[in-house]
């Protein structure tokens, strides 16, 4: 199935979850960066070595690193029917633009950017009992305090170009998980038709896919962005940058 999503939250809001349940419902895969890093270090790879401290410490690995994990998920993924849910990717603006790029040339660019809005208090209580079960080594007060401040810094104003796009689901994550994945399901099932749609249009050279068509409405003033798209894409015609 097509259906390519891919996820921004602070940690914490629940992206496994609803990635997992996003990845059952259409059949397609979760690409969890966070999970294949964890992996990495579990089998003490010398991937996994190398960026165990970065885990540790709650900060980003080498962009290059996941965008290489990336890449090879995402060509598993065209494989495997060319749907995927990207989940933990990206994290900064040059992670947006490659994973972008990476995506555009393996014709796999995302329909979805569906971001999870919680507030920094709800999340940090879940990560401090999500602590008390798994003992990941990232959860503790002080590194998850440095998590979010990363996030604020470098992830969240992401979400303003994928409003410009046209293409930003925004879900408040402040309810009961089943709630919340009811919420999704219902948004990205209403987007099938036209996700199809392109779908078959994009195999028809020389018809024009009419860009913004998927743009929510937006309440005045939240469209107004502070990032600009990032260097390189601006020169692409808008049906060609999602
Ligand atoms: P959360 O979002 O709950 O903090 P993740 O499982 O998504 O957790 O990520 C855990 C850690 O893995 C991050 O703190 C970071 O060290 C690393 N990581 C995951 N994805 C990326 C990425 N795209 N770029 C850099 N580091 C990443």
């Amino acid at each position: 199935m097509r259906m390519r999503v891919l996820m921004i939250a602070p940690p914490g809001a629940g992206k496994g979850t609803q990635g997992a349940l996003i990845a059952t419902r259409f059949g397609i895969p979760h690409i969890a960066t966070g999970e294949l890093l964890r992996d990495h270090v579990a089998r003490r790879t010398s991937l996994g070595r190398a960026v165990q401290e970065y885990l540790d410490r709650g900060e980003l690995v080498p962009d290059q690193v996941v965008l290489d994990m990336v890449r090879e998920a995402i060509v598993a993924a065209k494989a495997a029917g060319g749907g995927y849910v990207l989940d933990g990717i990206p994290r900064n603006m040059q992670q947006a633009r490659a994973a972008y790029l990476i995506a555009r040339d393996l014709g796999m660019t995302a329909d979805v950017a569906l971001h999870l809005d919680v507030g920094d208090a709800e999340v940090t209580r879940r990560l401090l009992a999500r602590a008390a079960l798994e003992h990941r080594s990232d959860d503790t007060a002080d590194v998850i305090a440095g998590r979010l401040d990363l996030y604020h810094r470098v992830t969240a104003p992401i979400i303003c170009w994928y409003r410009e796009r046209g293409i930003l689901v925004s879900v408040n994550a402040m309810r009961p998980a089943q709630q919340i994945g009811r919420e999704i399901l219902t948004a990205l099932d209403g987007m099938r038709p036209l996700i199809d749609g392109e779908a078959a249009l994009s195999g028809m050279a020389g018809v024009p896919v009419p860009c913004q068509r998927r743009c929510l409405p937006l309440s005045a003033g939240q469209n107004r962005c502070a990032v600009a798209s990032p260097p390189g894409l601006a020169h692409l015609p808008a049906t060609g940058r999602r």
